[in-house]
């Protein structure tokens, strides 16, 4: 496995094409590595980069305490023979950066967290121009962030094939994620409910899909109402809970097909994202 921690080493092009960079802020766990899988599959070789990006952090977040745990990452990567992995410095990767605006400020995570995809997509973006890769893999389970990353190759005209990867859920259907961390076994059972609430939303929208004979629109906000309350009862705070059309992050329209249920509540103080996209189309 090649391990490049400078611009310098980098300049050398020491990852073999095509391969595919998989960014990601380390604590990794098997989300992760499936990504690197998903880049195999599409026959590029996977190079992870491991950087806690404090540009998508805000003032009051979790930056500080946010899982840091390199050694056993790389032993993790070397396992799952990936091809190389990439540690920027912060100094230099931060060093004469240009500053990008995300799209879709008002929607969903940015509402509520501004700033941080202007943070990730600036550092996504620096390391595509440093490793150059020809393709890219990101996580379903950032489901915004991947509209957003996918605008950017667009609007930069990159030559990078994004690959998107599913999310990968503990077995009680809990996402994965490094913040499931700060939480024990017993609270990881309980977050999964969050899942579970996901499930019954998608099944209540097939189910009125089916009532009004296969047509849109159905009552979405109402079934969203329910669900907030639901929720709340059961002890989460909700940031947000958006049925939205998939690939605009807009209300559905008649002609939606691909619906997003997108989640962020906060259990123990632990802000856990989730998401499902209900395929209307399959069924029609
Ligand atoms: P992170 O290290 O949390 O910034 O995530 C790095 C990448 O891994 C992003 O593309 C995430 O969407 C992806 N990822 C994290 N957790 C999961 C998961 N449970 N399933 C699929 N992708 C994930």
């Amino acid at each position: 496995m090649i391990v490049v921690k400078s611009l310098e080493e980098l300049s050398d092009n020491p990852f073999t094409s095509p391969f595919a960079l998989v960014p990601t802020m380390g604590n990794l766990h098997e989300g992760h590595i499936n990504l690197l899988e998903i880049a195999r599959e599409k026959n590029f070789l996977p190079v992870v980069s491991i950087f806690v990006n404090p540009l998508q952090f805000g003032p009051n977040e979790d930056l500080d305490k946010y899982p840091r745990t390199l050694d056993n990452d790389l032993e993790i990567l070397e396992k799952n023979n990936c091809h190389g992995v990439f540690i920027p410095q912060e100094n230099e990767i931060l060093k004469n950066i240009e500053p990008l605006e995300a799209p879709f400020a008002d929607k969903l995570c940015a509402k509520s967290r501004p700033g941080h995809f202007n943070g990730v997509i600036t550092i996504v973006n620096k390391l595509f121009e440093v490793t150059n890769p020809q393709a890219c893999v990101f996580g379903m389970k950032d489901f915004q962030q991947q509209l957003i990353i996918q605008h950017l190759i667009k609007t930069k005209q990159y030559e990078i094939q994004f690959l998107s990867a599913p999310v990968v859920r503990d077995t009680n259907g809990l996402a994965l994620s490094s913040r499931n961390n700060y939480l024990t076994n017993k609270q990881r059972t309980e977050a999964s409910k969050v899942f579970t609430f996901l499930s019954e939303i998608q099944e209540e929208i097939k189910l009125s899909f089916k009532k009004q004979k296969k047509t849109l629109p159905i009552d979405l906000d109402t079934i969203k109402d329910n669900y907030v309350q639901i929720i709340e009862n059961k002890g989460f705070k909700i940031d947000y809970l958006e049925i939205l059309d998939s690939k605009t992050l807009e209300i559905c329209q008649n002609n939606s097909t691909k619906i997003l249920i997108a989640i962020a509540v906060f259990y123990k103080q632990v802000r856990l994202i989730d998401n499902l996209v209900v395929d209307l189309s399959s069924f029609s």
